[in-house]
């Protein structure tokens, strides 16, 4: 478990905020992943279950609520390997070099640094809830 100390108030929904930010543009590289057989699918996962394991600690309620819709959040983006789906970045965007950004460490630096380059299909509706609302 990440040793995370318990904050408030405005600077917890902040935080929440980007955690939830971050966990959903991981989850979404995990969907594109897996659908393509990549390698760092896994360690993405992973990456991503710390953070819900971070919002779980920080914002209980809100982790409680979100829980269900993350299962089939990206259900859009997903395909069989070899399939195409207009819905998935990979497909769209990287399909000549689908490995070039492999590696779970560069994934998850692009999912902190990543300002919604590619809008996510479930953004804005599951992923920017805040704390008590
Ligand atoms: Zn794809
Ligand atoms: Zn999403």
């Amino acid at each position: 478990m990440p040793t995370t100390t318990h904050i408030s108030g405005l600077r917890l929904t902040r935080h929440v905020a980007r955690l939830l930010e971050v966990r959903d543009r991981l989850a979404l590289y995990v969907t594109e992943r897996e659908s393509h057989n990549l390698d760092d699918a896994h360690d993405v996962f992973m990456a991503m279950v710390a953070v819900e394991d971070q919002l779980a600690v920080q914002a209980p309620q809100v982790h409680a609520r979100l829980v269900a819709a993350w299962a089939t959040a990206h259900e859009a983006i997903a395909h069989e390997p070899g399939e195409f789906n207009a819905r998935c970045g990979t497909c769209c965007g990287a399909s000549a070099r689908p490995k070039a950004e492999s590696g779970a460490a560069v994934m998850v630096n692009r999912a902190a640094g990543d300002r919604a380059s590619r809008p996510c299909v479930c953004h804005g509706t599951v992923s920017m809830v805040t704390p008590g609302g």
